[in-house]
């Protein structure tokens, strides 16, 4: 049973009434009811003698015994609860009756005695036994049957009560319960309970706050899908955006690459290797745009790979040492794992994470060390925390904008973006990307002498044996004869970008200008590579891919590379579902190319 149901509530309220008024009338009322009746009994009883005492004293004077006698029968017999009358003379002996008195026994005999004088002389003494106990019993057999109608009624009246608690009170409020369930689950049209009583103005004051809360929730939902449809927009543009400007920048970075790689005077070299320099810094930026729009519409996807995280410190140090070394800094590896130690998680997304704190405690230290320190320590459930910290001796940040800088476009104040540059982009996305990763990031700093940036990641560790990877670079790849390679791209320039890189890695280049150029020279003949274009005209890479995959030529076992301007992971899924096996971001990254052709058959 429910105790905090109204209706069980007020059943017990009322029952408790019931019982503590008939525990009352059974200890209080009872009682007195019975004394009272005794005192009117013995009251009347006196009376009684009274009367008769004064009936018998003419007959006693005159000594009419006979009278006498005759008056006591009669009254004997028309008061039957008197069971004996008595009458004796003031020195005892006894008048009437005229047999010997019998010893009488019983709850409730009441006896009365009055002498009958004249003058003040006694001539006798009347006495009466009554006997109460008919009277009383009569009385008690009477009470009972109040008593158990009045329990009928008492059990009908709480019946009654129950039902109109039940019907006016109870029901309706579980209606406007069940409403209010109703409206959690978006329904804004279950019946309410209606009337002009308190329950029926609760109702009403329910109706009216739904109707609000129907009207804004409406407002919401247009704003939502507003705004959803703006982040969309905002969201393809900042995509288009960077595609379009990667397009370029893959006429630039690589060609600038493979012109700094010729010989050149040094003055030459440095304004080469400027344009590089500033390609790739522009480069990143675009990358930081791309990958806070794909935060801020939820579209980044974390990957789960194999990889060391000593190569992974190793890796980006390497990707941030020359940059500090031009800068006189002193770059210092103290990170501390297991060599053979290897885990499972997004190694590029860490690696990117770490270049990022490693790139801003480069470019806000003038002059010290950059410290990479950290562990992986594993754990008894296989599990292992990865915590790194980047510590750098530089100008530090001020406690208020501690709590800032993690936000989107914040940076500490306008004379430090001035004199530094930058986006404020950086740690946003270092922040997102630890979130995704369910990782944790902070900082601890000092005014003029230094930062401290810790991570806090935690990864499955791998027990099977490392898979040996080719080492990677620049160099042309050793091969005993010229390999060959399909480039399937629209644009003019990439293909002739793409061909100088593989004339450089040693590979002779033919070239497809869409899908459908492409799909026929690789019918005609067996390349060693295909670098596939996803976007062209007449027939796209996706679509060109799946035609070489599924006919049975010369290419359908080849390697196929995506190159594409556009990286965000729906892409990749898509060009690994149309048979693609590698994917290259542009502008074209020459060690990745490298890596990728390094396992071509
Ligand atoms: P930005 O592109 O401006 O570097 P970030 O999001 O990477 O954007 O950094 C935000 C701000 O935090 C920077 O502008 C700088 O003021 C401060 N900051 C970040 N890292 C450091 C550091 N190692 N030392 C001092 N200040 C830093």
């Amino acid at each position: 049973m429910n105790f905090k149901s109204i209706r069980v509530r007020v059943t017990a309220a009322i029952l408790m009434c019931a019982v503590v008024g008939v525990v009352l009338f059974e200890a209080f009322w009872l009682p007195r009811l019975n004394s009272m009746l005794t005192e009117t009994q013995t009251s009347e009883l006196q009376k009684g003698i009274t009367i008769l005492s004064e009936g018998l004293l003419p007959y006693l004077v005159s000594n009419q015994i006979g009278a006498v006698y005759e008056t006591l029968q009669n009254v004997e017999a028309q008061y039957p609860d008197w069971v004996q009358v008595s009458l004796s003379r003031p020195d005892g002996g006894q008048l009437y009756p005229l047999e010997p008195l019998s010893e009488l026994q019983g709850d409730y005999l009441f006896t009365e005695s009055m002498a009958i004088s004249l003058r003040g002389e006694d001539l006798a003494v009347l006495s009466v036994v009554a006997d109460f106990g008919p009277q009383l019993q009569y009385f008690q057999n009477e009470q009972i049957r109040i008593f158990f109608i009045g329990m009928i009624i008492v059990a009908l009246i709480l019946f009654a009560n129950i039902y109109l608690v039940d019907r006016l009170i109870t029901r309706r409020i579980l209606m406007v319960t069940e409403a209010a369930d109703e409206l959690a689950d978006g329904n804004y049209d279950a019946v309410l309970p209606s009337g002009p009583d308190e329950v029926g103005l609760l109702a009403k004051s329910f109706c009216l706050m739904r109707d609000r809360i129907r009207d804004q929730t409406a407002k919401l939902d247009a704003a939502r899908v507003r705004a959803e449809l703006a982040l969309e927009a905002r969201s393809r543009f900042l995509a288009t955006m960077s595609h379009e400007i990667r397009t370029p920048l893959n006429g630039i970075i690589p060609v600038a690459e493979l012109l700094r790689h010729s010989k050149l005077e040094p003055s030459q070299f440095e304004k080469v290797d400027i344009i590089v320099k500033s390609g790739k810094a522009l480069s990143a930026i675009v990358n930081d745009i791309l990958d806070v729009s794909m935060l801020a519409g939820g579209k980044l996807t974390i990957q789960k790979v194999e990889f060391s995280p000593n190569e992974l410190v190793a890796e980006a140090l390497e990707v941030v040492r020359s940059t500090a070394e031009h800068k006189g800094l002193k770059i210092v590896n103290a990170f501390n794992a297991p060599a053979d130690i290897r885990l499972h998680g997004d190694n590029s997304r860490i690696r990117q994470v770490l270049i990022n704190l490693l790139g801003n405690a480069i470019k806000f230290t003038e002059s010290g060390t950059i410290t990479l320190k950290g562990f992986a320590k594993p754990k008894p459930n296989g599990h292992i925390p990865l915590h790194f910290e980047v510590i750098d001796t530089g100008i530090g940040i001020p406690d208020d904008a501690v709590s800032r800088i993690f936000e989107r476009f914040e940076q500490v104040d306008g004379s430090i973006e001035r004199r530094f540059g930058g986006t404020g982009l950086g740690l946003s996305i270092v922040k997102d990307l630890m979130d995704a990763m369910e990782g944790r990031v902070s900082v601890t700093s000092r005014i003029g002498q230094g930062s401290t940036f810790t991570l806090d990641l935690e990864l499955e560790a791998i027990t099977t044996p490392p898979v040996p990877k080719a080492e990677s670079g620049i160099e042309p790849l050793s091969y005993s004869d010229h390999r060959t390679a399909l480039i399937v791209d629209d644009n003019g320039i990439n293909r002739t970008v793409g061909s100088a890189i593989l004339t450089k890695l040693g590979y002779k280049a033919e070239l497809a200008e869409n899908g459908v150029v492409g799909v026929s020279k690789a019918q005609d003949k067996k390349f060693d590579v295909i670098l596939m274009d996803m976007h062209m005209p007449e027939m796209d890479g996706l679509i060109a891919t799946q035609k070489i995959r599924e006919t049975d030529g010369p290419n359908a076992q080849t390697k196929i590379i995506a190159l594409t301007a556009s990286v965000q992971a729906e892409d990749i899924e898509k060009c690994r579902t149309a048979g693609m096996d590698d994917f290259l971001s542009k502008p074209i990254n020459i060690k990745n190319l490298t890596t990728m052709l390094s396992d071509c058959s």
